[in-house]
């Protein structure tokens, strides 16, 4: 098993919640489908994923960018996650912040690339994320592939690209 350290030092306070429950729910996804590696916001670790926020990119973008530097088997030594600032939504009273569970799905997705997908498919990995606001944020959804998240979920394909590296 192996344990990745996701440093949220310099992420702020607008994304710690949303990449902490990214953290934990993406661990339940792991262990549920026999993926071999765990997150871990805290202690030691054999690889690490700095996350941090980006100016760069634009506030209504669902994705981040992330670099990361693997062996050559494809298992991360280091990676980089670089998120928008601030997420807003378009709803019928006008345009807001999106809630945490928005923002949980675009850390958890740019997490998932940075543990050695680089492809998207459907679920959390889909090309295409759809903002559905909710009445309050609370409950703001990402669609992808016919399903809304949160919770997170992976594709078929996403479980077996992800084995195929961490077993
Ligand atoms: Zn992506």
């Amino acid at each position: 098993m192996t344990k990745v350290y996701v440093k949220l030092d310099d992420v702020g306070s607008y994304w710690l919640r949303a990449c902490k429950e990214a953290v934990v729910h993406l661990n339940g996804l792991f262990k549920r489908n026999e993926i071999a590696v765990v997150l871990s916001t805290t202690g030691s670790e054999d690889a690490k994923i700095t996350v941090k926020t980006d100016a760069g990119i634009q506030g209504d973008a669902v994705h981040g960018r992330t670099s990361a530097e693997t062996t050559g088997a494809g298992k991360l030594l280091n990676a980089d996650v670089r998120l928008p600032v601030k997420v807003t939504i378009n709803t019928p009273q006008g345009i807001r912040d999106a809630g945490v569970g928005i923002l949980e799905v675009i850390a958890a997705h740019e997490f998932v690339h940075a543990l050695g997908h680089p492809t998207h498919n459907t679920k959390l990995m889909g090309q295409t994320l759809y903002k559905e606001p909710g009445d309050t944020a609370a409950g703001d959804k990402l669609k992808a592939g016919g399903i809304k998240m949160p919770p997170l979920d992976l594709s078929d394909d996403s479980i077996a690209e992800l084995k195929s590296i961490w077993s």
